[in-house]
């Protein structure tokens, strides 16, 4: 069992997405971005969301002087991906 210390109810991979956003720019409170950080740890798939909105925010930001090759398909993949509510495009 990886990474339950700390942690009083594992957070689930919905709920993780759904303050996915706020944990991102910061504004959740410390223990509510442990909770969401100790799920990243364990899920891969949710680590690579938020890999990938952290490349997007980079970009939009400008930190990021070109996209990595590969990060824009997988950004268009992901977007697809929102906009019909599915993980997965079968
Ligand atoms: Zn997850």
């Amino acid at each position: 069992m990886p990474g339950r210390h700390r942690t009083p109810a594992p957070m689930g991979c919905r709920e993780a997405a759904r303050v996915l956003q706020s944990y991102l720019d910061g504004q959740l409170d410390a223990a509510e971005a442990g909770r969401v950080a100790d799920h990243l740890e364990v899920c891969r798939r949710c680590g690579l969301d938020a890999a990938t909105f952290r490349s997007i925010k980079a970009t939009l930001a400008g930190a990021a002087p070109e996209p990595e090759p590969g990060v824009v398909d997988r950004l268009e993949a992901f977007a697809r991906s929102l906009g019909d509510g599915k993980p997965e495009h079968r």
